[in-house]
C-alpha cells in the first residue's frame, strides 16, 4: 500500500465553521482517512508547531498578523494550499467591515459599546491588520474551494482531487440550477422582504418580489437554503460568468431578472439592493472580484442616507 498523503490544516480568521464541515463528512471520512494522514488539526490536536505535509488545509481569512505569519508557514511547509471556505477564498462575512478603518471598528466593538464588559482594547491578541483579506493576497494558492461551509460532497471531491493529484471534478453551475422553485411571470409590482407574508414555495423568491441573489452564486452548497423558505445571500460567492466578465456585476444581474420576472421598476430593485449591500455583498466584498467592479460602490452606498424603510 503507498504511503498515505500527510495533511495539514490551519485556521486563520474565520469561525470555525469549515472544519465542522470536515467532521460533516460522516462516513465519508472513513476513506478519505484511507487515503491521508491528518497531521496538523488544531480543532481535534493541541498543536502549536507547523509540520511539513502534502497538503496544506487554510480555512479563515487574512485579518491579522497571526494570520499572516500562520499562512506564510503553511505554504513554506505544504506542497499545496487549499483555500477551505469563501473566508480564504474571498474574505468571508466579516468583510462587512470593508467600509470601516480599523479604528472605527475597535471603537464600535470597546471604547463606545456600552455591552463590552471592558472599554479599553486588548492588546495581548495579535494585532489587527488595516483590512480583511483573501488567502491569495498572502500566499500562491493551489485549489480554492468556496462555501461558508462547502458542502461534504465538494469537500470530499476537493480533497481527493489534491491527494490523488487530478483535477477536481466539481461542476460550473449557479445555485439556480439545483433550486426547484420556478422563475414564472408575475403581476407583483412592489418589493418584500423573506419575513413579509406568504411565499409560494414552489415559486422561485424574485417572481414573488423578494431578492435572491442564488443566479448570481457559484453552487459549493447544493443549494439547501431556498428549500426551506430562506433565498440565498450569496455566502458561496460570486459565480463564474461574474468573476470572470468585467461587465457583469450581482446588482444589476439580478435586478435586470427581476425586473423582467415581476412589475417592479430595475432601478427601484437597484435602490433596495444598495441598501441592503452590506448583506449581499457581505461574503465577497473584501476580494478583488467585487472590488475591482467600476459598479461597486458600496462606500458610497453605505454613506448615503438611509431611505425609509431600509438598513444599510
Ligand atoms: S467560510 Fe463560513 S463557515 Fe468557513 S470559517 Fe468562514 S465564516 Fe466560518
Ligand atoms: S433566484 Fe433564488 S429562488 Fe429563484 S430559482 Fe434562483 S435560487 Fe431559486
Ligand atoms: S445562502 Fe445561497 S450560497 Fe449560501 S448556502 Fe444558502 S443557497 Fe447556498
Amino acid at each position: 500500500m503507498s504511503a498515505k498523503a500527510r495533511v495539514s490544516i490551519e485556521w486563520l480568521s474565520g469561525c470555525s465553521g469549515c472544519e465542522l464541515g470536515i467532521v460533516d463528512l460522516h462516513e465519508k471520512l472513513l476513506e478519505v482517512l484511507d487515503e491521508i494522514e491528518l497531521v496538523r488539526i488544531p480543532i481535534l490536536m493541541d498543536v502549536k508547531e507547523y509540520v511539513a505535509a502534502d497538503v496544506g488545509i487554510l480555512t479563515g481569512s487574512i485579518r491579522t498578523e497571526h494570520d499572516r505569519h500562520a499562512a506564510r508557514e503553511m505554504r513554506r511547509l505544504c506542497k499545496s494550499i487549499l483555500a477551505f471556505g469563501t473566508c480564504p477564498v474571498y474574505g468571508g462575512p466579516h468583510s462587512s467591515a470593508y467600509p470601516h478603518t480599523t479604528d472605527e471598528l475597535l471603537d464600535g466593538a470597546y471604547r463606545s459599546n456600552a455591552s463590552t464588559v471592558t472599554s479599553e482594547v486588548p492588546t495581548d491578541v495579535p494585532r489587527l491588520l488595516a483590512g480583511n483579506r483573501p488567502l491569495d493576497s498572502e500566499i500562491e494558492v493551489d485549489l480554492y474551494l468556496p462555501g461558508c461551509p462547502p458542502h461534504p460532497a465538494f469537500i470530499f471531491e476537493a480533497l481527493m482531487s489534491l491527494v490523488r493529484g487530478r483535477a477536481p471534478g466539481i461542476g460550473r453551475h449557479s445555485v439556480c440550477f439545483r433550486c426547484e422553485r420556478k422563475m414564472v411571470k408575475t403581476d407583483r409590482k412592489t418589493l418584500r422582504r423573506a419575513f413579509e407574508g406568504e411565499f409560494d414555495p414552489e415559486i422561485c423568491f424574485l417572481s414573488q418580489g423578494c431578492l435572491c441573489f442564488g443566479s448570481v452564486t457559484l453552487d459549493r452548497c447544493l443549494a439547501p437554503c431556498t428549500k426551506v423558505g430562506v433565498p440565498c445571500f450569496s455566502c458561496g460567492g460570486p459565480s463564474e460568468p461574474v468573476i470572470l466578465e468585467p461587465q457583469k456585476d450581482v446588482r444589476s444581474e439580478v435586478a435586470l431578472r427581476m425586473s423582467h420576472l415581476t412589475q417592479i421598476p430595475e432601478a427601484e430593485i437597484v435602490a433596495e439592493i444598495e441598501r441592503q449591500a452590506k448583506t449581499h455583498f457581505a461574503y465577497a466584498m473584501a476580494s478583488p472580484v467585487f472590488r475591482q467592479k467600476p459598479t461597486f460602490l458600496l462606500k458610497k452606498w453605505t454613506q448615503s442616507p438611509t431611505p425609509a424603510g431600509g438598513t444599510a
